[in-house]
Protein backbone atom coordinates (compact mmCIF):
# COMPACT_ATOMS: atom_id res chain seq x y z
CA UNK A 1 0.00 0.00 0.00
CA UNK A 2 2.95 2.66 0.97
CA UNK A 3 4.86 1.64 -2.60
CA UNK A 4 1.34 2.47 -4.42
CA UNK A 5 0.71 5.41 -2.31
CA UNK A 6 4.54 6.40 -3.09
CA UNK A 7 3.93 6.26 -6.55
CA UNK A 8 0.87 7.94 -6.83
CA UNK A 9 2.43 10.96 -4.62
CA UNK A 10 5.30 11.23 -7.10
CA UNK A 11 2.91 11.41 -10.38
CA UNK A 12 0.92 13.62 -8.80
CA UNK A 13 4.13 15.77 -8.35
CA UNK A 14 5.19 15.06 -12.05
CA UNK A 15 2.01 16.46 -13.15
CA UNK A 16 1.62 19.28 -11.52
CA UNK A 17 5.74 20.38 -12.46
CA UNK A 18 4.12 20.17 -15.88
CA UNK A 19 0.95 22.18 -15.52
CA UNK A 20 3.61 24.62 -13.95
CA UNK A 21 6.11 24.69 -16.71
CA UNK A 22 2.96 24.73 -19.72
CA UNK A 23 1.82 27.87 -17.63
CA UNK A 24 5.27 29.38 -17.90
CA UNK A 25 5.65 28.78 -21.33
CA UNK A 26 2.22 30.21 -21.73
CA UNK A 27 3.52 33.15 -19.87
CA UNK A 28 6.83 33.70 -21.38
CA UNK A 29 5.08 33.83 -24.89
CA UNK A 30 2.43 36.09 -23.76
CA UNK A 31 5.20 38.17 -22.30
CA UNK A 32 6.72 38.44 -25.70
CA UNK A 33 3.40 39.77 -27.41
CA UNK A 34 2.80 42.01 -24.59
CA UNK A 35 6.52 43.77 -25.05
CA UNK A 36 5.37 44.39 -28.93
CA UNK A 37 2.00 45.00 -28.00
CA UNK A 38 2.18 47.87 -25.58
CA UNK A 39 0.66 45.86 -22.41
CA UNK A 40 3.32 47.04 -20.50
CA UNK A 41 3.22 50.30 -19.45
CA UNK A 42 4.31 52.56 -16.21
CA UNK A 43 2.82 53.88 -12.83
CA UNK A 44 4.70 56.11 -10.47
CA UNK A 45 4.89 55.96 -6.62
CA UNK A 46 6.00 58.88 -4.72
CA UNK A 47 9.30 59.56 -1.92
CA UNK A 48 8.03 62.20 -0.01
CA UNK A 49 10.03 64.49 2.75
CA UNK A 50 8.93 64.78 6.33
CA UNK A 51 6.30 67.23 5.76
CA UNK A 52 5.09 64.65 2.80
CA UNK A 53 6.00 66.69 -0.05
CA UNK A 54 7.19 64.51 -2.88
CA UNK A 55 10.86 64.95 -4.03
CA UNK A 56 10.70 61.70 -6.84
CA UNK A 57 9.33 58.79 -7.79
CA UNK A 58 10.23 55.32 -8.26
CA UNK A 59 8.61 53.79 -12.02
CA UNK A 60 7.04 50.58 -11.21
CA UNK A 61 6.12 48.62 -14.28
CA UNK A 62 2.55 47.08 -15.04
CA UNK A 63 1.38 44.36 -16.95
CA UNK A 64 -2.61 44.09 -18.03
CA UNK A 65 -2.17 41.10 -20.15
CA UNK A 66 -5.05 40.69 -22.45
CA UNK A 67 -5.20 36.25 -21.80
CA UNK A 68 -3.91 36.86 -18.04
CA UNK A 69 -5.50 39.70 -16.51
CA UNK A 70 -3.14 41.98 -14.54
CA UNK A 71 0.21 40.32 -13.51
CA UNK A 72 2.28 41.17 -10.87
CA UNK A 73 6.34 42.19 -11.55
CA UNK A 74 6.78 40.46 -8.54
CA UNK A 75 6.14 36.58 -11.35
CA UNK A 76 6.84 38.57 -14.66
CA UNK A 77 10.23 40.20 -14.10
CA UNK A 78 11.87 37.10 -13.01
CA UNK A 79 10.76 35.31 -15.95
CA UNK A 80 11.83 38.73 -17.99
CA UNK A 81 15.13 37.69 -15.97
CA UNK A 82 15.03 33.91 -17.45
CA UNK A 83 14.00 34.29 -21.10
CA UNK A 84 16.07 37.00 -21.96
CA UNK A 85 13.33 40.08 -22.09
CA UNK A 86 14.30 41.82 -19.20
CA UNK A 87 16.47 44.07 -21.43
CA UNK A 88 13.51 45.03 -23.51
CA UNK A 89 11.09 45.79 -20.61
CA UNK A 90 13.91 48.06 -18.37
CA UNK A 91 14.64 50.12 -21.79
CA UNK A 92 10.70 50.75 -22.04
CA UNK A 93 10.49 51.80 -18.54
CA UNK A 94 13.69 53.59 -18.48
CA UNK A 95 12.47 54.80 -21.44
CA UNK A 96 8.80 56.10 -20.43
CA UNK A 97 10.53 57.27 -16.85
CA UNK A 98 12.84 59.51 -18.47
CA UNK A 99 10.64 61.41 -20.64
CA UNK A 100 8.10 61.49 -17.88
CA UNK A 101 10.99 63.29 -15.92
CA UNK A 102 11.96 65.73 -18.58
CA UNK A 103 7.90 66.49 -18.65
CA UNK A 104 7.64 67.33 -14.99
CA UNK A 105 10.79 69.18 -15.55
CA UNK A 106 9.44 71.28 -18.50
CA UNK A 107 6.32 72.23 -16.25
CA UNK A 108 8.33 74.00 -13.69
CA UNK A 109 9.38 70.81 -11.47
CA UNK A 110 13.35 71.15 -11.79
CA UNK A 111 14.61 68.66 -9.00
CA UNK A 112 11.99 65.77 -9.26
CA UNK A 113 13.95 62.66 -9.46
CA UNK A 114 12.47 59.58 -11.37
CA UNK A 115 13.47 56.01 -9.83
CA UNK A 116 14.01 52.80 -12.13
CA UNK A 117 14.64 49.45 -10.97
CA UNK A 118 17.63 47.90 -12.64
CA UNK A 119 17.50 44.01 -12.43
CA UNK A 120 20.75 41.46 -11.64
CA UNK A 121 21.07 40.30 -15.07
CA UNK A 122 20.95 43.56 -16.77
CA UNK A 123 23.46 45.15 -14.19
CA UNK A 124 25.90 42.65 -15.80
CA UNK A 125 25.51 43.63 -19.17
CA UNK A 126 28.64 45.38 -20.39
CA UNK A 127 27.29 48.61 -21.81
CA UNK A 128 24.97 49.60 -18.64
CA UNK A 129 26.58 53.16 -18.70
CA UNK A 130 26.41 53.78 -21.87
CA UNK A 131 22.58 52.78 -22.58
CA UNK A 132 21.58 54.38 -19.81
CA UNK A 133 23.49 57.56 -21.12
CA UNK A 134 21.93 57.03 -24.58
CA UNK A 135 18.04 57.24 -23.11
CA UNK A 136 18.75 60.55 -20.71
CA UNK A 137 19.70 61.94 -24.21
CA UNK A 138 16.88 61.02 -26.42
CA UNK A 139 14.96 61.74 -23.48
CA UNK A 140 16.69 65.35 -22.86
CA UNK A 141 16.77 64.63 -18.78
CA UNK A 142 19.86 65.74 -16.96
CA UNK A 143 21.65 62.52 -15.16
CA UNK A 144 20.70 64.45 -12.19
CA UNK A 145 17.35 63.92 -11.83
CA UNK A 146 17.31 59.72 -12.57
CA UNK A 147 18.05 57.32 -9.72
CA UNK A 148 18.85 53.47 -10.43
CA UNK A 149 17.61 51.07 -7.71
CA UNK A 150 19.57 48.40 -7.37
CA UNK A 151 19.85 45.19 -4.59
CA UNK A 152 22.37 44.32 -2.26
CA UNK A 153 23.29 41.13 -4.26
CA UNK A 154 24.67 43.19 -6.98
CA UNK A 155 27.15 44.59 -4.90
CA UNK A 156 28.19 41.63 -3.75
CA UNK A 157 28.84 38.85 -6.76
CA UNK A 158 31.66 40.18 -8.73
CA UNK A 159 32.36 43.27 -6.90
CA UNK A 160 34.79 44.82 -8.86
CA UNK A 161 33.13 44.16 -12.04
CA UNK A 162 30.05 46.30 -9.93
CA UNK A 163 32.57 49.02 -8.97
CA UNK A 164 33.34 49.58 -12.60
CA UNK A 165 29.56 49.85 -13.65
CA UNK A 166 28.96 52.16 -10.30
CA UNK A 167 31.59 54.23 -10.61
CA UNK A 168 31.01 55.09 -14.35
CA UNK A 169 27.52 55.85 -13.78
CA UNK A 170 28.13 57.77 -10.63
CA UNK A 171 30.52 59.90 -12.82
CA UNK A 172 27.60 60.84 -15.45
CA UNK A 173 25.58 62.02 -12.71
CA UNK A 174 23.26 59.37 -12.45
CA UNK A 175 22.05 58.82 -8.22
CA UNK A 176 22.43 54.98 -6.84
CA UNK A 177 20.12 53.73 -4.51
CA UNK A 178 19.82 49.96 -2.50
CA UNK A 179 16.70 48.71 -2.48
CA UNK A 180 15.27 46.31 -0.56
CA UNK A 181 18.10 46.76 2.01
CA UNK A 182 18.60 44.54 4.95
CA UNK A 183 16.73 41.60 2.85
CA UNK A 184 20.84 40.67 1.53
CA UNK A 185 23.99 39.98 3.15
CA UNK A 186 26.17 43.19 1.90
CA UNK A 187 29.41 43.55 3.82
CA UNK A 188 29.55 46.72 5.77
CA UNK A 189 33.27 47.23 4.50
CA UNK A 190 32.14 46.32 1.10
CA UNK A 191 29.24 49.08 0.86
CA UNK A 192 31.63 51.51 2.09
CA UNK A 193 33.57 51.20 -0.95
CA UNK A 194 30.27 51.54 -3.65
CA UNK A 195 29.87 54.63 -4.81
CA UNK A 196 26.14 54.89 -3.46
CA UNK A 197 23.97 57.29 -2.70
CA UNK A 198 20.62 55.67 -0.71
CA UNK A 199 19.71 52.97 1.25
CA UNK A 200 15.76 51.89 0.92
CA UNK A 201 14.96 50.30 4.13
CA UNK A 202 13.19 47.36 2.79
CA UNK A 203 9.18 47.00 3.87
CA UNK A 204 9.46 44.02 5.60
CA UNK A 205 11.30 45.65 8.11
CA UNK A 206 9.15 48.61 7.92
CA UNK A 207 5.80 47.00 8.65
CA UNK A 208 7.01 46.10 11.86
CA UNK A 209 9.26 49.11 13.25
CA UNK A 210 5.95 50.13 15.58
CA UNK A 211 5.34 46.60 17.11
CA UNK A 212 9.03 46.59 18.93
CA UNK A 213 10.57 43.25 17.75
CA UNK A 214 13.11 42.41 15.06
CA UNK A 215 11.76 45.04 12.31
CA UNK A 216 12.51 47.62 15.10
CA UNK A 217 15.85 46.71 15.37
CA UNK A 218 17.18 46.34 11.95
CA UNK A 219 15.26 49.79 10.76
CA UNK A 220 17.23 51.46 13.73
CA UNK A 221 20.82 50.00 12.80
CA UNK A 222 20.16 50.66 9.14
CA UNK A 223 19.01 53.88 9.63
CA UNK A 224 22.15 54.37 11.81
CA UNK A 225 24.02 52.92 9.22
CA UNK A 226 23.12 55.28 6.31
CA UNK A 227 24.26 58.53 8.68
CA UNK A 228 27.28 56.90 9.66
CA UNK A 229 27.76 56.37 6.12
CA UNK A 230 26.70 60.01 4.93
CA UNK A 231 23.58 58.31 2.60
CA UNK A 232 20.40 59.23 2.37
CA UNK A 233 17.80 56.54 3.69
CA UNK A 234 13.99 55.96 2.24
CA UNK A 235 11.91 53.59 3.99
CA UNK A 236 8.95 51.93 1.90
CA UNK A 237 6.09 50.36 2.16
CA UNK A 238 5.18 53.01 5.18
CA UNK A 239 1.09 52.42 5.59
CA UNK A 240 0.85 54.00 9.14
CA UNK A 241 1.28 56.65 11.30
CA UNK A 242 2.50 54.93 13.97
CA UNK A 243 5.61 53.26 11.75
CA UNK A 244 5.68 56.89 10.66
CA UNK A 245 6.45 58.11 14.25
CA UNK A 246 8.86 55.56 15.13
CA UNK A 247 10.55 56.37 11.70
CA UNK A 248 10.81 60.21 12.57
CA UNK A 249 11.98 58.94 15.78
CA UNK A 250 14.87 57.28 14.66
CA UNK A 251 15.48 60.08 12.19
CA UNK A 252 14.47 58.51 8.89
CA UNK A 253 13.49 61.48 6.95
CA UNK A 254 12.34 60.01 3.56
CA UNK A 255 9.23 57.64 2.77
CA UNK A 256 7.37 56.08 -0.18
CA UNK A 257 4.35 53.87 0.91
CA UNK A 258 0.40 53.74 1.01
CA UNK A 259 -0.08 55.95 3.75
CA UNK A 260 1.04 59.04 1.54
CA UNK A 261 0.29 57.49 -1.76
CA UNK A 262 -0.29 54.45 -3.97
CA UNK A 263 1.69 53.50 -7.31
CA UNK A 264 -0.09 56.27 -9.65
CA UNK A 265 -0.47 56.69 -13.58
CA UNK A 266 1.29 58.97 -15.42
CA UNK A 267 -2.20 61.12 -16.38
CA UNK A 268 -2.90 61.50 -12.23
CA UNK A 269 0.58 62.77 -12.01
CA UNK A 270 -0.41 66.35 -12.52
CA UNK A 271 -3.11 66.34 -9.81
CA UNK A 272 -1.00 64.53 -7.62
CA UNK A 273 1.88 67.06 -8.10
CA UNK A 274 -0.82 70.25 -7.65
CA UNK A 275 -2.00 68.93 -4.40
CA UNK A 276 0.01 66.11 -2.77
CA UNK A 277 -1.88 65.03 0.42
CA UNK A 278 0.19 65.90 3.13
CA UNK A 279 0.83 63.60 6.16
CA UNK A 280 2.27 63.65 9.63
P1 LIG B 1 10.34 47.38 -5.13
O1 LIG B 1 11.29 47.98 -6.11
O2 LIG B 1 10.84 47.19 -3.75
O3 LIG B 1 9.06 48.30 -5.19
C1 LIG B 1 8.24 48.56 -4.11
C2 LIG B 1 7.01 47.71 -4.14
O4 LIG B 1 6.29 47.93 -2.93
C3 LIG B 1 6.03 48.07 -5.26
O5 LIG B 1 5.34 46.88 -5.62
C4 LIG B 1 5.09 49.04 -4.57
O6 LIG B 1 3.83 49.14 -5.21
C5 LIG B 1 4.96 48.35 -3.22
N1 LIG B 1 4.57 49.28 -2.16
C6 LIG B 1 4.90 50.57 -1.99
N2 LIG B 1 4.36 51.09 -0.89
C7 LIG B 1 3.66 50.10 -0.30
C8 LIG B 1 2.86 50.03 0.90
O7 LIG B 1 2.69 50.97 1.66
N3 LIG B 1 2.28 48.82 1.16
C9 LIG B 1 2.45 47.73 0.35
N4 LIG B 1 1.84 46.60 0.70
N5 LIG B 1 3.19 47.78 -0.78
C10 LIG B 1 3.78 48.95 -1.10
P2 LIG B 1 5.18 46.42 -7.12
O8 LIG B 1 4.94 47.60 -8.00
O9 LIG B 1 4.22 45.29 -7.12
O10 LIG B 1 6.60 45.90 -7.49
C11 LIG B 1 7.16 44.79 -6.84
C12 LIG B 1 8.59 44.60 -7.21
O11 LIG B 1 8.71 44.27 -8.60
C13 LIG B 1 9.44 45.83 -7.01
O12 LIG B 1 9.81 45.94 -5.66
C14 LIG B 1 10.59 45.52 -7.93
O13 LIG B 1 11.50 44.66 -7.32
C15 LIG B 1 9.91 44.80 -9.08
N6 LIG B 1 9.67 45.75 -10.16
C16 LIG B 1 8.60 46.57 -10.38
N7 LIG B 1 8.76 47.29 -11.50
C17 LIG B 1 9.97 46.91 -12.01
C18 LIG B 1 10.73 47.31 -13.18
O14 LIG B 1 10.36 48.18 -13.97
N8 LIG B 1 11.94 46.68 -13.36
C19 LIG B 1 12.42 45.75 -12.50
N9 LIG B 1 13.60 45.20 -12.74
N10 LIG B 1 11.75 45.37 -11.40
C20 LIG B 1 10.54 45.95 -11.17
MG1 LIG C 1 12.48 49.55 -6.14
MG1 LIG D 1 12.04 48.52 -2.75
MG1 LIG E 1 10.82 45.90 -1.85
Amino acid sequence: HAKKLGKGQFQFYTESLNVEARDRLALDSALRRAVEQDELYVVYQPKVDANGRPFGFEALVRWDSAEFGSVSPVRFIPLAEENGLIGQVTWFVLREACHQAAAWRAAGNPKLRVAVNISPSLFREKDLAALVMSVLEEAGLPPENLELEITEGMLMGDVQRALAVLDELKAMGVYIAVDDFGTGYSSLAYLKRFPIDILKVDRSFVIECDCGNEGLAITRAVVSLAHSLNLRVVAEGVEKQTQLAVLNALGCQEFQGYLFAKPMPAAALEAYLANPTIAG
